[in-house]
């Protein structure tokens, strides 16, 4: 477990897409440990894999305020999406940069646990965005390129 230097923007690496994990075994769980000290170690609430360099569709997130909640999604997919909200978004990949951009309110999440468990649950307000925001940068979408001009 160690903490991994970010890949910042406009590295090409953040416009690829990331590959499906067929297993999660102890080379994910190994992933994971890194993103989630990377992250809290960049005072984050969420960090995906390819900002630290890895094309497995892995994310972890905290987005409370005790900064003791880890929710780690493997295979991440939205189900279904409700209304629209706006939210000023951030992005540990391009520091100093705030937009605000425009997403659905309300997700259904459909994922694997950390020890390959499937996970499904309802999404809302701000935990939703980053959701949102995370699965993008596993698409190789980062949050500037959803800001309108
Ligand atoms: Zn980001």
């Amino acid at each position: 477990m160690s903490t991994k230097p970010l890949v910042y923007y406009p590295s090409p690496n953040l416009n690829q897409a990331s590959v499906a994990v067929v297993q999660v075994d102890g080379d994910v769980r190994a992933l994971v440990k890194d993103l989630a000290e990377t992250m809290y170690a960049n005072s984050g609430i969420a960090l995906s894999a390819p900002q630290i360099g890895d094309r497995r569709r892995v994310v972890v997130l905290d987005v409370s305020e005790s900064r003791n909640s880890l929710l780690v999604l493997v295979n991440p997919e939205i189900v279904t999406r409700f209304g629209q909200q706006q939210m000023h978004e951030s992005c540990l990949s391009i520091p100093g940069v705030y937009e605000e951009v425009q997403r659905a309110d309300r997700i259904e999440v459909q994922a694997s646990d950390r020890r390959g468990a499937p996970l499904y649950f309802k999404a809302s307000g701000l935990l939703s965005s980053v959701i949102q925001h995370e699965i993008d940068h596993l698409d190789g979408i980062l949050f500037v390129d959803r800001v309108e001009a």
